[in-house]
């Protein structure tokens, strides 16, 4: 193939998900020729996620994008945590308040709706869609700085100065590359898989408490959900439907030898959540990677010619349910960082370090950097997946009960309920491991 007949464009985007799309409609928008090659036969053919999507995010991007009509389902009405014991349930929710405004925090969403909606504000604005086309490798000049990508396509090569990698959780390319040296670690990635049920909206609204369609509930699910081990389930509330799911540590579904449909059934058999989906109907079934390795896990986050953006840089942060929001804005900048470096003409490693310092300026790294050993603590503490839940449960039902017993026999027996559980030192310790995970210190 002589020069002149060379299929270039002036980025190329790899993977049509949050952050791909968003990093597309950023550079077309600003009247550059934009390739967005995406492996399944449409965007969200492959996706998979929970889940609510952070307006904040959405909006940083597409401004206007309440009046493009969003395929939403519906919004974050209330939101917290269950801790569901063996035969109980504690709901700490909240609502109202800073929940209730307009356009919401989140949404609950779809992403086989969203992806392609997401998408076509990238196509709308200029970018060239290639779906159903697997980026397999790279190509570089002479120096080693990446010039475009090959695909699986005969005669697939495209060329480009740019390209961005938003390739999702299993970064092949990222590896390829060289920007990372290894493959995600099984105790640093969360299988997760849920199943959506539908229901008409007015029982979603009956057993949920909802007051309408227009209200929603997210909640992430602690205690007996993943059978005391690093894991953490999830309940959203669809228009028509509702997403029940959860996630646990890849290395422990191994080494107990566990199979991810016998753990989802038996949460929703939970006396607790079996009513919320009873007579429902299986729509889907399906399951996902989580990276969960957050900064440890960060690979280099530029090159010559390329950088990486959103799960494929494991930029997720699981205690908060934030991936989304990660993924559009890492893309966003990404984007930026291509539009100055065709501004300059330069598109080296140097002139692309500036996608990394974009980035330390706003809350994505310093969140990773912050909850690097919230991970670890999950794994070296099963005590907040069964112990704490179930002490909860068990204090508050005490607590709320009238024994007809002086109160100070009443809080003994709640104090012996923890002891019993776990010695008062060690609980003491929990607490300030857990502080300390969070907070990073
Ligand atoms: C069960 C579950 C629940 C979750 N819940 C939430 C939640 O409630 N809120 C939240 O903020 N986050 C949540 N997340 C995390 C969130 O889904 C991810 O962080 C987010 O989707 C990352 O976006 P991305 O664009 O980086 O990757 P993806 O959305 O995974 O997109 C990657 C895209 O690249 C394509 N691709 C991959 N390789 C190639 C290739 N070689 N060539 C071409 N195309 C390619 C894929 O097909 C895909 O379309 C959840 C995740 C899971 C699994």
């Amino acid at each position: 193939m002589n020069n002149a007949e060379k299929i270039r464009f002036d980025a190329i985007v790899v993977g049509a998900g949050l952050a791909g799309s968003a990093a597309a409609m950023v550079l077309a928008r600003e009247g550059l020729n934009v390739a967005l090659v995406e492996r399944g036969q449409k965007p969200g053919g492959k996706n998979y996620f929970g889940g609510a999507i952070y307006t904040h995010a959405i909006a940083e991007v597409l401004p206007d994008f309440m009046e493009r009509r969003p395929p939403f389902e519906r919004p974050v009405t209330e939101a917290g945590f269950w801790f569901l014991a063996e035969d109980g349930l504690t709901r700490a929710t909240v609502q109202g308040g800073k929940l209730d405004v307009e356009p919401a925090d989140a949404y609950i969403t779809l992403r086989a709706d969203f992806d392609p909606w997401w998408a076509e504000q990238a196509q709308d604005v200029g970018a060239f869609l290639i779906p159903k086309t697997t980026v397999v490798d790279f190509i570089r000049d002479p120096a080693g700085q990446v010039i475009g990508v090959q695909t699986d396509r005969p005669q697939g090569d495209i060329y480009a100065p740019v390209v961005i990698i938003c390739e999702g959780v299993n970064n092949l390319l990222t590896q390829k590359l060289g920007l990372i040296d290894h493959d995600l670690e099984p105790s640093h990635v969360a299988l997760a898989f849920k199943q959506v049920i539908s229901l008409p909206a007015e029982t979603i609204n009956a057993r949920f408490g909802l007051p309408d369609n227009d209200h929603g509930l997210a909640v992430s699910v602690l205690g007996d959900v993943s059978l005391g081990l690093p894991g953490m389930g999830f309940v959203y509330t669809n228009k028509k439907s509702v997403s029940v799911g959860l996630g646990m540590m890849l290395d422990k579904l191994a080494e107990y030898r566990l199979r991810p449909y016998d753990i989802l059934q038996r949460y929703l058999e939970h006396p607790a959540i079996a009513p919320l989906v009873k007579d429902g109907q299986l729509l889907e079934y399906g399951g996902h990677l989580i990276p969960e390795g957050g900064y440890r896990d960060m690979p280099q986050l530029y090159t010559g010619g390329a950088m990486v953006a959103g799960d494929a840089a494991s930029m997720v942060n699981a205690l908060h349910w934030e991936g989304t929001n990660m993924a559009i804005i890492a893309g966003k900048l990404a984007a930026e960082t291509a539009i100055d470096a065709h501004e300059r003409g330069d598109f080296s490693a140097q002139t692309l370090s500036a996608y990394e310092s974009r980035l330390r300026e706003g809350f994505i790294l310093k969140d990773l950097k912050q909850y690097r050993n919230f991970a670890k603590f999950l794994e070296t503490h099963p005590e907040f997946m069964d112990v704490y839940p179930d002490f909860l449960n068990d204090a508050l039902g005490q607590f709320f009960s009238a024994y007809g017993k002086p109160k100070r026999e009443l809080f003994q027996n709640i104090f012996g309920a923890l002891t019993h559980r776990r010695p008062l030192f060690r609980a003491v310790g929990d607490m300030i491991s857990m502080t300390r995970s969070v907070m990073g210190l």
